[in-house]
C-alpha cells in the first residue's frame, strides 16, 4: 500500500466550465477537510467570502457523497472558487485508496492555485498514469484493465471504444485466466505424476488430455493472436503515405480520399512541397494519410527539404501507396522510387485510368520483381476506383480474414508477443507428451506457457514493463 498521497489536475489545460482536481491516498480527505468549506444552503447568494460556512470535520464527509461549498486557503481565508467536492473513501474507489475530487471552475489560474493549495497541504504531483497504477498495485483492476484505460482514452473510432470498454470491463484478463486455469490443472496432474510415476498413465491420460489442451488452450491462445493481426489497427490507426513522382495526381488521390480540397492540385509538377496530413477512417479504421512532396532528383532546395521529410514519413508508415500514371510507361524515376522502398508494405497505385482507352486490355508493364505488387487502378480526378483502392488498404492491414471482426477483444502488441510464446511452450508441451519426453521436462515447458499468461495480466511484472505502460498515460488518470 502507498503511503504518500497524490494529486493531480485531471481535465486538460485551458478555459472551459469544468476543471477537476483529483486527490488519492491516506492524507486525501485531511486536505480536503482543511481547504473546503461546505456551505448547506446553497440557494444562498454567494458574496466571494465564505460566510455561512462550516469548516467540515474530516468524519464530516460521508463516502460517495457530492458537497456544494468552496475552496478557502486556511491560511489568507482567502476564498479561491465555489466547487463541488466528491468523497470516495478507501476501498469504493478508483485507486481503492481514499480519493477527492474537486471540480471547480476551468480555468488556468483557479485550477493552478487549489492544485498549489492541496500540494502545500502535503500531497506530492502525480506522475503520469499513477492514478490507475494505484488501482492496478492495490488489485482493483488487472494489466489488461489498466492498459485499456488509455486506450479508452485514445479511440478515435467506435470499434477501438468498443473493444476497450470490454477490456477495462476484463473480459480479456477472463479468457487468459480461464487459459490459465486449463494449464495450472495440467501442472497440477503432471506435478502429481512425478510424485506417483507407477501411476503415470492414470493421472496423465495422454491421448485424452491432448486434443483437450489444443481445444481449450491452443485454440483459444490463436483466436487472441488472430484478433490482434486482424483487428489491432483499428484501435492503434494507420500511417499511409501517398509517394510517387511529380505530377502522378498523389494530391489528387489525397484530395479524393479525404473527400475535401486539402492539397493543392495543379498541372505544375512541384506544388506539394511540405508534407500534407489529414485523418480519415475507412471501414471504422482510422487513418492518418500524408501526401509527400514528388520525389526525383531536384535542385531546389524547398523540393530538396520536402522530398526529405518524405523519406522520412515513409520510413514510419505502415502502407505506403505508390502513386503512378496509367497514362504513359513507367519512367526510370518510378523504377527508381519502388526501388528505394521495396521492403516497404505497398500497394501500387495506377492513376489516370480515365485517360487510357481500353481499359479492359490495359496492362502496366512493369519490372519483373514489381510482378507481386497490390495494385488498384483508379481515376483520383473523377473518383472512379477508389473504392476497390480503400478495398485493398483494409485487406493488407486485417489480413485475409477468416473470421469477421467483431471488435469484443483486441489485444496489444505486448499481449500477442506473450501470447506466441505462450503458444509455443504449450506446444512443446504437447509435443513432449506425445512423445514420451520426462516429466520433468514437461513441466518446465508448462511452467513457461503459465509465467507468460502471468506478464498479460500483471502477475510479477517487471518495472520496465510497469514504466512503459504507465508512461503512456496523460496526467491525471
Ligand atoms: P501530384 O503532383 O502527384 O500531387 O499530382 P496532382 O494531384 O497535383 O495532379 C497533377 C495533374 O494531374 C493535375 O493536372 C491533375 O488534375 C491531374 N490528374 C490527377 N489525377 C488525375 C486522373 O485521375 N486523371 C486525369 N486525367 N488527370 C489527373
Amino acid at each position: 500500500m502507498e503511503l504518500s498521497t497524490i494529486a493531480a489536475i485531471a481535465t486538460p489545460p485551458g478555459a472551459g466550465g469544468i476543471g477537476i482536481i483529483k486527490i488519492s491516498g491516506p492524507e486525501a480527505v485531511k486536505i480536503a477537510g482543511a481547504v473546503f468549506r461546505y456551505q448547506s444552503n446553497h440557494t444562498q447568494p454567494t458574496t466571494g467570502k465564505p460566510t455561512g460556512t462550516t469548516a467540515p470535520e474530516e468524519h464530516f464527509f460521508r463516502s460517495h457523497h457530492l458537497y456544494y461549498g468552496h475552496i478557502v486557503d486556511p491560511a489568507t481565508r482567502q476564498n479561491i472558487d465555489e466547487v463541488l467536492l466528491s468523497v470516495m473513501h478507501a476501498p469504493r474507489s478508483y485507486t481503492r485508496e481514499d480519493v477527492i475530487e474537486i471540480q471547480a471552475h476551468s480555468g488556468p489560474a483557479v485550477l493552478r492555485a487549489i492544485f498549489d493549495l492541496v500540494l502545500r497541504l502535503g500531497a506530492r504531483i502525480a506522475e503520469p498514469g499513477e492514478f490507475t497504477k494505484r488501482a492496478y498495485l492495490n488489485g482493483r483492476i488487472d494489466l489488461t484493465q489498466a492498459e485499456a484505460v488509455i486506450d479508452i482514452i485514445n479511440a478515435r473510432t467506435d470499434a477501438a471504444l468498443h473493444a476497450a470498454t470490454n477490456q477495462v470491463d476484463g473480459k480479456l484478463k477472463t479468457i487468459v485466466e480461464n487459459i490459465k486455469k486449463e494449464l495450472s490443472d495440467l501442472l497440477v496432474s503432471i506435478e502429481a505424476s512425478i510424485d506417483f510415476p507407477e501411476d503415470v498413465e492414470d493421472i496423465l491420460p495422454t491421448p485424452k488430455i491432448i486434443p483437450k489442451v489444443q481445444r481449450c488452450v491452443v485454440k483459444s491462445i490463436e483466436d487472441l493472436i488472430q484478433r490482434y493481426q486482424a483487428e489491432h489497427v483499428y484501435r492503434d490507426g494507420l500511417n499511409l503515405v501517398i509517394i510517387g513522382r511529380p505530377n502522378v495526381g498523389k494530391s489528387s488521390l489525397m484530395n479524393c480520399l479525404v473527400q475535401k480540397d486539402r492539397a493543392i492540385v495543379t498541372a505544375t509538377p512541384g506544388t506539394t512541397r511540405d508534407l500534407i496530413e489529414e485523418g480519415l477512417q475507412i471501414n471504422g479504421i482510422p487513418i492518418n494519410i500524408i501526401d509527400t512532396a514528388g520525389l526525383h532528383d531536384t535542385n531546389d532546395p524547398i523540393e530538396i527539404i520536402g522530398i526529405h521529410k518524405a523519406e522520412q514519413r515513409i520510413d514510419s508508415a505502415n502502407l505506403v501507396l505508390l502513386v503512378v500514371d496509367a497514362g504513359e510507361p513507367l519512367i526510370a524515376d518510378d523504377v527508381q522510387i519502388y526501388k528505394k522502398h521495396q521492403e516497404k508494405n505497398m500497394i501500387l497505385v495506377v492513376n489516370k485510368m480515365d485517360l487510357v482507352e481500353d481499359t479492359n486490355a490495359f496492362r502496366l508493364e512493369v519490372p519483373k520483381n514489381w510482378n507481386g505488387i497490390a495494385q488498384a487502378r483508379l481515376s483520383a480526378l473523377y473518383g472512379e476506383g477508389i473504392d476497390t483502392l480503400k478495398d485493398l488498404i483494409v485487406k493488407n492491414v486485417t489480413g485475409d480474414l477468416r473470421r469477421i471482426p467483431d471488435h469484443s477483444i483486441i489485444p496489444n502488441l505486448r499481449h500477442e508477443n506473450a501470447l506466441k510464446k505462450c503458444r509455443d511452450a504449450v506446444n512443446s508441451c504437447l509435443i513432449g507428451l506425445q512423445d514420451n519426453r520426462p516429466i520433468e521436462l514437461i513441466a518446465i515447458d508448462l511452467q513457461e506457457a503459465l509465467d507468460w499468461l502471468d506478464t498479460i495480466i500483471g502477475i510479477k511484472p517487471s518495472a520496465d514493463v510497469l514504466d512503459q505502460i504507465f508512461s503512456q498515460f496523460c496526467i491525471g488518470k
